[in-house]
């Protein structure tokens, strides 16, 4: 997926604010962050939305991602919200597969 700006990241082609990798999972800071906390929990196999998250492995790995991140940001306790645009309909812009947390005020209740 060469035109992928995730996989870009993902490769060190372009920089970002890595704060959590492993194998199979890479989370970073989202350049244009909507909370004092918002960071992308992304996997490293180009995955276009949730839709195509299928094998066990890599599902419970991004979960796991997402609780190292929540913890090691401090939202744990707080809460945060835990967002995947997924498709035109919800303006996902990067059509790799990325979780969005976002925490660190109190966010409203309006979801759209
Ligand atoms: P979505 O609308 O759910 O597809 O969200 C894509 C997110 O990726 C947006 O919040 C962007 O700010 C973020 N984003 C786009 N390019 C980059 C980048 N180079 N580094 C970090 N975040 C990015
Ligand atoms: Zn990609």
């Amino acid at each position: 997926m060469n035109d992928c700006i995730f996989c870009k990241i993902i490769n060190r082609e372009i920089p970002s604010t890595i704060v959590y990798e492993d194998d199979l999972v890479i989370a970073f800071e989202d350049i244009s962050a909507q909370a004092p906390v918002h960071t992308l929990v992304v996997p490293k196999k180009h995955i276009k939305n949730v839709l195509e998250l299928e094998d066990p492995q890599l599902m419970a790995a991004v979960f796991n991602a997402i609780r190292k991140v929540a913890n090691s940001k401090g939202v744990d306790e707080s809460g945060f919200r835990l967002i995947a645009n997924t498709g035109d309909a919800a303006c996902q812009t990067v059509k790799h597969l990325h979780f969005h947390i976002l925490g660190g005020k109190q966010l409203t209740e309006k979801m759209d």
